[in-house]
């Protein structure tokens, strides 16, 4: 196994533009730099948003920005069984619950928790039910077809894991939002009992993109500092399912003229309207700052 493994995963769900034009050439020249290599990963759980040809396209406007990967591309919408065993091991170990409610009764549980967890990191923070559900209205549910999430149990997390919960630790070597470098505490419990297993889709970002950087043998992770609070539950679940914990690099976010995130509706911005504006893979690497 390379000493340097790294991944560039981005969704198909548009055009890539230019903030992933930076992130994409970060990640992989800190590869070649480090005389490792980066993987491309296909993130497509999302089978209504995710489109083969912006997978497609993902894959030309790589190539054309001088990217290169070894084959095969692993395609998390090839491997929903394998989440699904993550999913099966963590609820036989009750570490995870199964969630009937709305969005509704979720905003309705939140508001009547006796400390309103208020805001986290990623949104508001759903500390869970009051009270468990029983057996049998879960069988009575079950049986009548009701669709359901799989979320995280914090409290059985804590439970399962006693002193080691709070000792778990990632190694930044970029900067979180708040200037956080080096040896970093995790904090999951700042997201509450998040969703591990969507209703539409079965997975989530979380459990499929860590589950993957594991079975992949990623050392290191490179991405946007938008996912440094993601970092914090992927940590936790590496410590429940006993996976190797990569070093973590976060990346600022490049911004557009206006200061605002880069966003797929911005379509001048994509990489193939730059390339038919006469935009080269050189140019394009001195407008992101590379
Ligand atoms: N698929 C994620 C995205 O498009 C990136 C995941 C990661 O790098 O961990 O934002």
């Amino acid at each position: 196994m390379s000493a340097f493994l790294t991944r560039f995963a981005p969704s198909p769900t548009g055009f890539l533009h230019l903030g992933h034009a930076f992130s994409a050439l970060t990640t992989f020249d800190a590869a070649r730099m480090a005389g490792g290599t980066c993987l491309l990963r296909i993130e497509d759980i999302d089978t209504t948003r995710c489109k083969p040809e912006f997978e497609m396209a993902v894959i030309e406007d790589l190539h054309w920005l001088g990217c290169d990967w070894p084959e095969p591309v692993r395609r998390q919408s090839d491997h929903f069984g394998e989440y699904h065993a993550v999913l099966d091991q963590l609820a036989e170990r009750g570490l995870i619950y199964r969630c009937f409610k709305t969005r509704r009764e979720i905003a309705d549980d939140i508001a009547r928790a006796p400390h309103h967890p208020g805001e986290g990191p990623e949104g508001v923070i759903y500390p869970g039910p009051s009270e468990p559900m029983s057996a049998d209205e879960e069988a009575e549910r079950l049986e009548a077809g009701e669709a359901y999430s799989w979320r995280l149990s914090i409290t059985a997390c804590r439970d399962h894991l006693g002193a080691r919960f709070d000792r778990l630790t990632f190694i930044e070597t970029g900067e979180g939002p708040d200037g956080e470098t080096g040896e970093v505490q995790a904090r999951p419990e700042t997201l509450g009992d998040v969703i591990l297993g969507r209703k539409d889709v079965g997975t989530s970002y979380h459990l499929a993109c860590t589950q993957d950087d594991a079975l992949q043998g990623v050392t290191h992770v490179i991405r946007g500092v938008d996912l440094f609070f993601a970092t914090h539950l992927h940590r936790l679940l590496q410590e429940l399912m006993g996976w190797p914990v990569p070093v973590y690099r976060h990346h600022p976010l490049m911004l557009d003229e206006s200061g605002k995130r880069f966003a797929k509706r911005d379509q001048s911005q994509t990489l193939r309207a730059l390339r038919e504006a006469g935009e080269t893979p050189d140019s394009l690497r001195k407008r992101v700052g590379l």
